[in-house]
């Protein structure tokens, strides 16, 4: 192996992915070795970003990306219906992946933690790589074993596909993991407009604001006697992530599996 980490980028069109590819030409470390988006054409990837030539032409599918790109890790932030066939793609490929996009199901992280076992690679699942999400999550599954009332509210930009967040359904399950067993509210509640107590998920709820404006952000609010608790983490611009995508690169080429959860890195 090279002593720099040679890169794919996938979705290096979107918003993220933009900031990925810059990320991945500002560290000596790494090495943009290909760049998918199905719709920017075959430009260079430098391009995408403002940046001088790279040498990287966009590809259009993956397999033509990682045919011949000797890459060590891929990183893709696209939709959900893609993120599946992307990853999958890449295992076969012997390239590891760093998934940052959200809406896949437990099942299909199942089949992709069994993939790269078998190919013997390390792989990322993160709904969040920003550092004080992860605290945020964290703070809120202790508080939970002292306060197990609890709901959860996540606020997004309105063009966001999937509801609720990854990061959210990721709190929920970390809640869960240490929180007594409770069915919450009244057990007579109604709900005279459907959908106003917000999704169910293991005995509470969580509810998904969308709106233009909005970035990122997510509030756990405890209730005890005479008190609530509110923690709360605000994202203010997709740069944010980077130094945590940074990391994974970095840390996936040491591990065999997929991990699922950006805290797991933290460690
Ligand atoms: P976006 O700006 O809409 O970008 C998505 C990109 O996916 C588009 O540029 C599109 O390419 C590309 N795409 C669609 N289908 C594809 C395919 N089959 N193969 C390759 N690329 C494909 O979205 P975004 O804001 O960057 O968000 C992307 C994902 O990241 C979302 O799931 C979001 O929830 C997630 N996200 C995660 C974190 C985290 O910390 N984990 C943070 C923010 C966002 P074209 O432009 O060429 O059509």
């Amino acid at each position: 192996m090279s002593s720099t980490i040679k890169v794919a980028v996938i979705g290096a069109a979107g918003r993220m992915g933009r900031e990925v590819v810059k990320m991945v030409l500002e560290d000596e470390a790494l090495q943009l070795v290909a760049a998918v988006s199905p719709s920017a054409g075959a430009i260079d990837a430098g391009a995408l970003v403002g940046k001088p030539n790279t040498g990287v032409t966009v590809s259009a599918t993956i397999e033509e990306a990682l045919e011949h790109s000797g890459a060590d890790v891929m990183v893709d932030f696209t939709v959900p219906a893609a993120a599946y066939h992307n990853t999958s793609t890449a295992i076969r490929y012997g390239v590891r992946p760093i998934i940052g996009t959200t809406g896949l199901t437990p099942e299909q992280i199942e089949q992709l933690d069994k993939l790269c076992k078998e190919k013997g690679i390390g792989g990322l699942i993160a709904p969040n790589f920003s550092i004080g999400a992860i605290l945020m999550m964290k703070f809120a599954a202790e508080a939970s074993k002292y306060m197990p009332h609890v709901e959860i509210i996540e606020y997004h930009g309105d063009q966001k596909l999937d509801a609720p967040s990854g990061t959210s359904i990721k709190t929920a399950e970390l809640i869960s993991q240490v929180r007594q067993e409770l069915r919450q509210g009244n057990p007579n509640e109604e709900e005279t407009i459907e959908g106003a107590r917000g999704g169910y998920y293991n005995g509470f709820r969580i509810h998904s604001v969308r709106l233009p404006g909005v970035f990122a952000q997510q509030e756990v609010i405890f209730g005890g006697y005479g008190q609530t608790l509110k923690i709360r983490h605000d994202s203010y611009e997709r740069a944010g992530y980077m130094p945590g995508v940074n990391l994974a690169v970095k840390k996936v080429m040491t591990y065999a599996g997929l991990i699922y959860g950006f805290e797991h890195l933290m460690d």
